[in-house]
């Protein structure tokens, strides 16, 4: 299965997908979209009103914010794979539960796994603490670190820059540093060699976040 099929296969699943009680509420699962080699993943928390109704990531206000967050730093929106950490709309647009990130895990391990990116940007608290857990984001923001085969950057979500507005200098700078951040990332992964590309061959273990 090449990487555009494994994508494929997850997003068939994720759309029927009951392994965790959000899926009583969802209209449209928000498996996550971009290119099957996009060198940057963003992961957010999960789909608000308008990701449920049109089955996309980041397409209301804090996806058009993004968009140009992305311009701002001379990237397009294809250019990146956009997800998050849970698929399913959590009603109210409240706080994912612990179970219900664990459920959900073993479906962005496996996107992550099949496109392998240079970097991942974490957006917002919840994709934060898979990578950073205990971090706070005022104090690690627009930092990158390798983890593992790849770098990872957390950064504020553009939902809580739109409603906070001492926010939006922080996540304006931290953007603009991403071209010279992907730069740095693609060097330091020449120099250690290439990534190895491996698909999980059973089912993830479920991760406990917390
Ligand atoms: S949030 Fe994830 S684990 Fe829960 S029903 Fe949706 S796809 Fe399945």
């Amino acid at each position: 299965m090449n990487v555009e099929e494994t994508l494929a296969q997850i997003s068939k699943e994720v759309s029927t997908c009951q392994k965790c009680a959000l899926y009583h509420s969802r209209k449209l699962a928000v498996p996550g979209e971009g290119p099957a080699n996009s060198e940057i993943m963003f992961i957010g928390e999960g789909p608000g009103f308008h990701e449920n109704e049109q089955g996309r990531p980041f397409v209301g206000a804090a996806g058009n914010f993004l968009n140009e967050l992305l311009a701002q730093a001379g990237l397009k929106r294809t250019d990146v794979w956009i997800g998050n950490v849970v698929k399913c709309r959590p009603p109210g647009n409240r706080d994912p539960l612990p179970e219900e990130l664990s459920a959900c895990d073993g479906y962005l391990e496996r996107q992550i796994a099949a496109i392998n990116p240079k970097i991942v940007i974490t957006l917002g608290r919840f994709s934060m603490g898979k990578y950073l857990p205990g971090a706070k984001i005022s104090s690690v923001h627009g930092q990158m670190r390798r983890v593992g085969d790849r770098f990872v950057i957390a950064m504020f979500h553009p939902a809580a820059a739109l409603h906070q507005a001492a926010l939006r200098p922080s996540i304006l700078k931290d953007f603009s540093l991403l071209p010279n951040m992907l730069e740095q990332a693609r060097a330091a992964l020449k120099r250690s060699g290439p990534v190895k590309v491996e698909e999980p061959k059973e089912e993830p273990k479920q991760l406990s976040l917390f």
